[in-house]
């Protein structure tokens, strides 16, 4: 069916509604749209405070680890204490400036530069004032370096200077001069002022070493060679150091081989009292009988060994075979003891007390008859662990005797401090004692001061009746010296003993 045909007038009111309707809808669109609009602008604005935010801690952060990775990396570089270079970045820049010398020509020169006694000066005021010492030390060998040259601490009181020069110079000579002069003005610790000499060695490439490694190890032996010449003056190397080197080293292989083949032996030295007469007791003196250099005294292989832990195998081979040889001699009372020179090397060493009571018990030798002497040398270095050692060692009845008293430091608290039975005076007494008061009269104060401590009192280095009558008149009966015997080996000691009565 059709629908009915619509008039204007419903048409208008139609159309009219439908516009209204339109328009209603179009204005709450309008209104949602703004609602929206305000909404999002809210929400974005947020947006952009939260990400300004997040891009500034990412800013912090990242400056945070870009100055935690400088400071990395000074200190992997760096001395902390002095802020020189440390021993690994000061070996790498050398190696560099060998590289580059080896490629564009030039020369570099290299020195070690060592505080001599720098150990007391711990020991003596403690850490704080041996940083002190250290820090100003730094900061003077700054002051000499110029240019390129550069300054490292490469431990403990170790120090080197790399100075580069475009052809061969004598400048390194006048760096050791100028450390030299720098060293000897004090320096103020606080209330204290100091006087710290320093030894000084130094090589050069290409002319001594072709390489780094050798390089090293040149300028390491000039400044031993400054060590040994009384220190507080600067070596440079030369061509007899290296032959004397190239000779050592073949003498250390040579005595590593000796000692494992048994050929250091003992020789023995008389101790007498001068009361009774007789031979009291021995001091074992090591000596290398060599096939072609003949008989090396120890003055030329203990150091040697010393600079080893050589010195500990010796040391060991030393005690085990003295034990087995004078154990009789105990036994038979023909001796009272065998005293044998224990080196601060070996001492340091850990097993030390086990090593020697493993001795005494393999050859059951009665420990009291064993006398260990120890030198203020070693009292040096770690005096804790030294004093602990000897407490050790005299706990299980073993002695122990300070040899060349009064020839070092001779601290007497070392000597109220130490577990010690015996002081043995310095030969340099006995040779004065004859014709030198002042001598005498420190010979009989160092006697006192051991019967104070309970101490028994040897001298040694007598040569002549009169040394021997005024030792003991100064209260000295216990002597040593070529007077009574010089060092011998066993079968003529037993010949000796015989002679003697004993
Ligand atoms: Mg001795």
């Amino acid at each position: 069916m059709l629908p009915q045909t619509e008039t204007s007038g419903d048409r208008v009111a139609r159309l009219e509604r439908r516009l209204q309707r339109e328009r209603r809808a179009r204005e709450e669109a309008e209104w949602l749209l703004e609602a929206k609009s305000l909404e999002l602008y809210n929400a974005n604005s947020h947006l952009t405070a939260l990400a300004n935010d997040l891009e500034m801690r990412v800013l912090d952060r990242t400056h945070e680890l870009e100055v935690s990775r400088q400071q990395a990396l000074f200190l992997a570089e760096r001395d902390p204490l002095t802020t020189l270079a440390n021993r690994v970045s000061f070996a790498r820049d050398l190696d560099a400036a060998i590289r580059t010398a080896q490629a564009h020509g030039g020369s570099v020169q290299l020195l070690f530069a060592d505080l001599d006694r720098f150990k007391e000066i711990n020991d003596t005021y403690g850490h704080a004032v041996g940083d002190a010492v250290l820090l100003e030390v730094a900061s003077r060998l700054s002051t000499i370096c110029r240019g390129t040259e550069m300054a490292g601490r490469l431990g403990g009181d170790e120090f080197g200077v790399i100075c580069i020069t475009p052809v061969e110079s004598e400048r390194a000579r006048q760096i050791a001069t100028e450390i030299m002069e720098a060293m000897s003005k004090p320096i103020d610790c606080g209330r204290l002022q100091l006087i710290v000499s320093c030894s000084v060695g130094f090589a050069n490439f290409p002319r001594d070493a072709s390489d780094s490694p050798t390089l090293q190890r040149f300028a390491d032996v000039a400044l031993y060679h400054s060590k040994s010449s009384g220190r507080s003056t600067w070596t440079e190397f030369d061509d007899t150091m290296a032959a004397e080197l190239h000779s050592r080293q073949g003498l250390e292989v040579e005595l590593r081989a000796a000692v494992a083949a048994g050929e250091i032996e003992p020789w023995y030295q008389p101790i007498i009292s001068a009361e009774s007469n007789r031979i009291v007791g021995v001091e074992a003196l090591a000596r290398w009988q060599h096939a072609e250099r003949g008989l090396i005294l120890p003055g030329l292989f203990i150091p040697l060994a010393e600079e080893s832990s050589l010195i500990v195998e010796l040391g060991r081979a030393m005690i085990d075979r003295c034990c087995q040889e004078i154990h009789p001699l105990i036994r038979d009372g023909r001796l009272d003891y065998v005293s044998i020179n224990l080196s601060p090397r070996h001492l340091r060493s850990p097993s030390v007390v086990e090593q020697v009571l493993k001795i005494l018990a393999r050859h059951d030798f009665p420990p009291s008859a064993l006398q260990l002497e120890i030198t203020e040398s070693l009292l040096l270095f770690d005096f804790e662990q030294a004093e602990q050692r000897l407490s050790q060692f005299r706990t299980r009845g073993v002695r122990i005797a300070l040899d060349d008293f009064g020839a070092g430091y001779s601290s007497l608290s070392y000597i109220r401090r130490l577990p010690l039975d015996v002081i043995k005076i310095d030969r340099s007494f006995a040779r004065d004692i004859s014709d030198d008061r002042q001598s005498e009269a420190v010979v009989k104060a160092i006697v006192q001061l051991a019967q104070a401590l309970d101490l028994q009192i040897v001298a040694e280095g007598i040569e002549t009746e009169s040394q021997a009558e005024r030792m003991t008149s100064c209260g000295c009966s216990i002597q040593q010296g070529y007077l009574f015997g010089r060092p011998m080996p066993l079968n003529e000691l037993m010949r000796h003993l015989k002679a003697k009565g004993s």
